[in-house]
């Protein structure tokens, strides 16, 4: 069977349904498709993630992830007020725990400032209590922007107010040039003629670009990520959100503590090399995922620069005693006993050849397509402003009027 849509976007995670609502605004009267493979959205990162609403303190000035998360931050809060989706603007606090950390957080407090971070404050270790009554450091910056959202609520609202015609159990296998000025997209039981192709397949991105003939030099590779939840009788010992310094060259923000919007606590994630794209115990196991990573000279150019990092990183994964030691850091009347197994999520860290992770939002255009190739943390938080950026470019390569609905399709 045939179906034509002027633009169909592959992925119903986040950003393919803010990418969806956004066209929806720019251009009313299109057909707008999404395909995605699972039965429901956010089944993935965005499903799976700790339901930050991140400031921009982290992110290299003038850097996409810095500009669009401050704006996506504040496009988020606005839409969930709108909505009345659950979120709350609660801040957190980033401790130095050790004096050595102190010179970091400085430099993170001027980066925040250089990132227009508003309401920015740094604490002596004796002002601490007033915010988090019992976290321990020699030192913190309060972040009061940064809040708490169910990103699953706010991915399944975009969607609807995108009006798209949203195709479940559709896994795209083929992506093909017409020679009639449209692309095929095929799936297991159907085929869809579109005008323009928008991929936002996360943990998939790059195989979806290999799809199409294009040859991305990044390839995704995954970390799995695992969380623990504190008993309902220590829910107490975190009023916000609790992270330590992000480590300086390994790129994730290092296990904290997050309170969700349904009153929960959560501690984590850490980030180990997975075995499986989308697999999410410790065991779990996908022979061509495996075989893609450990064959890309990248991953081991990685591993290579990371090993003392990624082997504790392992460790952890496998001892609950090692993860309770980090939070303690951070919450000394922790107790090992208030922590119990919760779920977990994968990241998809792009790599270069060369084992540098890219650290910025990154996209590939192809013909009549644009590829969201890296699109990590904070993708969540910034996805309305992301979608912004992604729907002018492509429109700034396509000409709608020629799309596969208005030639007749
Ligand atoms: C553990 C963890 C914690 C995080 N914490 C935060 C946080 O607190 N705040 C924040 O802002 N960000 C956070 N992030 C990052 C954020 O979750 C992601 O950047 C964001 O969700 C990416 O959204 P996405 O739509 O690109 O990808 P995804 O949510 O992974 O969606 C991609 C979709 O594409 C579909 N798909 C893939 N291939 C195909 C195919 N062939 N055919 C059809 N469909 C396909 C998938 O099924 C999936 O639904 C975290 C991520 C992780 C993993």
């Amino acid at each position: 069977m045939r179906v034509g849509a002027d633009v169909t976007i592959i992925g119903a995670g986040i950003v393919g349904a803010a990418v969806a609502y956004r066209l929806r605004e720019k251009w009313p009267d299109a057909k707008i498709i999404v395909l995605e493979k699972e039965a429901a959205p956010a089944q993935h990162q965005t499903g799976r993630n700790s339901g930050v609403i991140h400031s921009g303190i982290y992110y290299k000035p003038g850097s996409l992830k810095a500009v669009l998360c401050r704006t996506g931050r504040e496009m988020l809060y606005d839409f969930a007020q709108s909505e009345e989706i659950p979120h709350e603007r609660c801040g957190k606090i980033i401790l130095a725990v050790e004096e050595e950390e102190l010179p970091r957080l400085q430099n993170l407090y001027a980066r925040g400032q250089e990132n227009q971070i508003p309401g920015l404050q740094l604490l002596n270790s004796s002002d601490i209590p007033a915010y988090e009554p019992h976290a321990r450091g020699v030192g913190a910056i309060y972040v009061p922007v940064t809040g708490i959202i169910d990103y699953g609520a706010v991915t399944q609202r975009l969607l609807a107010r995108s009006q798209a015609e949203v195709h479940y159990r559709q896994p795209v296998i083929g992506i093909t040039e017409s020679p009639n000025g449209y692309l095929e997209v095929q799936t297991p039981t159907e085929r869809f003629r579109t005008g323009y192709l928008i991929a936002c397949a996360g943990l998939q991105a790059d195989r979806l670009a290999r799809m199409q003939g294009l040859r991305p030099a990044l390839q995704v590779v995954p970390f799995r990520g695992d969380y623990y939840e504190l008993i309902p009788e220590a829910r107490h010992k975190v009023r916000h959100l609790i992270y330590p310094l992000p480590h300086p060259t390994y790129p994730v923000l290092g296990v904290h503590l997050t309170r969700m919007v349904d009153g929960r606590v959560e501690a984590g994630p850490n980030a180990v090399f997975a075995w499986a794209r989308e697999g999410y115990s410790r065991t779990a196991f996908h022979l061509r995922d495996a075989w893609e990573a450990l064959t890309f000279p990248g991953t081991w150019a990685f591993f290579r620069k990371h090993w003392r990092i990624g082997l504790e990183e392992y460790r952890r994964a496998f001892s609950k005693r090692l993860f309770y030691a980090s939070l303690r850091r951070l919450v000394p009347a922790l107790e090992i006993r208030d922590l119990i197994p919760a779920r977990s999520g994968v990241r998809a860290l792009a790599l270069t050849p060369e084992g540098t992770f890219w650290d910025d939002f990154h996209f590939e255009v192809g013909p009549r397509s644009l590829h969201v190739l890296n699109a990590p943390s904070p993708a969540a938080t910034a996805a309305l402003a992301l979608a912004e950026t992604i729907v002018q470019k492509a429109l700034s390569t396509w000409n709608p009027s020629t799309s596969a609905l208005t030639t007749g399709l």
